[in-house]
């Protein structure tokens, strides 16, 4: 009988790990894909629809045109896990893996800022985003402020992306004039890792009149009287307050008993939880790299060549080595690119190239070669 190869969540890592394997086995690769949507969206995507730069429905890559010999898509909600067993319910019934990979990504918490439901606006999700579309058009004048909630969080460049554009934006509206723009972040710097990269954004910041609060605890919002509240008690008014809510791994996998300290544990060489059988990749596990779709799409490259590895009875790949490159748009048609070693040294480290027009182009290339690889595009 073949292995039983069950990959819970198609984002980034289960689309991936999920075609390598159907690449590598066609037919005889008996891979069980299961996730609740109906479609795949970048995250970069959330971005273009909430400043009306593309629709929801241009952005939408539906999972009915995943056809990959030997896997099986299945739109069910995962209700249960059983690490030990390598059992998962569902609200469509129950599947029994061999190998077992969890690829649920990072879900929100927008409940743990008081007041950001009523208040604010996230544009972390795609409801979030298309929600902003209707309401960032009506911001004229006034404060805005654009607030990392909480850390870790997805792609630590995109509330600097969010600030840069929302001054294009207001810009070509010809409003700027009349609105302030703040970005709070809890991180020392925009992005840690490249203190290159950090300083570009702080003066592509300090060129258009951003503010930038680095070490920002939120821990509230005050709807009633428009400030956002930060745990040194200050706060800081907003007439627009654009929200990066706080992260948490899906409640299913909290409820598992995999997760340590709100993510799942693993090696971070062969991404092996502590269960026998079950790998996770991606932004639900702990790895040491950040929650980006870059890297869980290497550590789902990892893991499919582990487990063809063992298929084949072969020898175990290289390590995970915790690589990525990252897109970062500065606005005005221009992309930057920072490329981030986690795991390799004995720190992070990064390099960063300076925004164009020519990464710009490479950053649609990025896309649409997922597009086709994953979705035949
Ligand atoms: C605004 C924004 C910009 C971003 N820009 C970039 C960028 O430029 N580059 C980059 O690399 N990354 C970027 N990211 C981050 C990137 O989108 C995520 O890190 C990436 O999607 C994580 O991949 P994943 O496979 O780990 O999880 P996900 O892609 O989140 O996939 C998890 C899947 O699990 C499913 N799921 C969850 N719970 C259940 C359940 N109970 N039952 C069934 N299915 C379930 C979900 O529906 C989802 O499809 C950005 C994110 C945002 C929000």
């Amino acid at each position: 009988m073949a292995t039983r190869i069950v990959v819970l969540g198609a984002g980034f890592g289960g689309l991936e790990l999920s075609t390598i394997l159907s690449d590598e086995l066609g037919e005889d690769a008996d891979v069980t894909l299961i996730d609740r949507g109906d479609a795949f969206v970048f995250g970069y995507s959330k971005l273009d629809v909430m400043f009306g730069r593309k629709t929801p429905e241009a952005v939408r890559l539906p999972y009915r045109d995943f056809a990959k010999p030997g896997v099986r898509f299945v739109r069910e909600t995962i209700t249960a896990i059983d690490p030990e067993g390598r059992r998962v319910g569902t609200d469509g019934g129950e599947h029994e893996a061999d190998i077992l990979v969890v690829a649920l990504g990072a879900d929100y918490d927008i409940d743990a800022t008081p007041g950001l439901a009523e208040g604010g606006n996230e544009f972390y999700s795609v409801a979030g985003a298309e929600r902003l579309r209707d309401v960032i058009p009506g911001f004229t004048a006034g404060r805005a402020v654009v607030g990392v909630c909480g850390a870790p969080f997805k792609c630590p460049p995109a509330p600097s992306e969010a600030a840069l554009l929302l001054h294009d934006h207001l810009s070509e509206r010809g409003v700027r004039d009349a609105c302030e723009i703040t970005l709070l972040m809890p991180l020392p710097s925009p992005v840690p890792p490249s203190p290159q990269t950090s300083e570009a954004l702080l003066e592509a910041f300090a060129e258009r009149s951003i503010e930038f609060v680095p070490g920002a605890r939120i821990t509230s919002l005050d709807p009633g009287r428009r400030v956002v509240v930060l745990k040194d008690g200050s706060e800081v008014p907003y007439d627009l307050f654009l929200g990066v809510p706080k992260h948490r791994a899906p409640d299913v996998v909290l409820e598992s008993g995999m997760a340590e300290e709100g993510y799942i544990p693993v090696e971070s060489r062969t991404l092996k939880t502590r269960f026998p059988g079950v790998y996770a990749v991606g932004d639900v596990a702990t790895v040491g790299v950040p929650k980006a779709g870059v890297f869980s799409e290497g550590a789902a490259r990892v893991v499919a060549a582990e487990v063809l590895a063992e298929l084949a009875g072969g020898e175990q790949p290289a390590g995970y080595d915790g690589l990525g490159s990252c897109y970062i748009e500065f606005g005005a048609g221009r992309v930057g690119r920072v490329n981030v070693d986690f795991l390799s040294g004995p720190k992070p480290t990064g390099t960063f190239q300076a925004p164009s027009s020519a990464l710009a182009a490479e950053k649609e290339d990025f896309g649409s070669s997922r597009s086709a690889r994953w979705f035949g595009r």
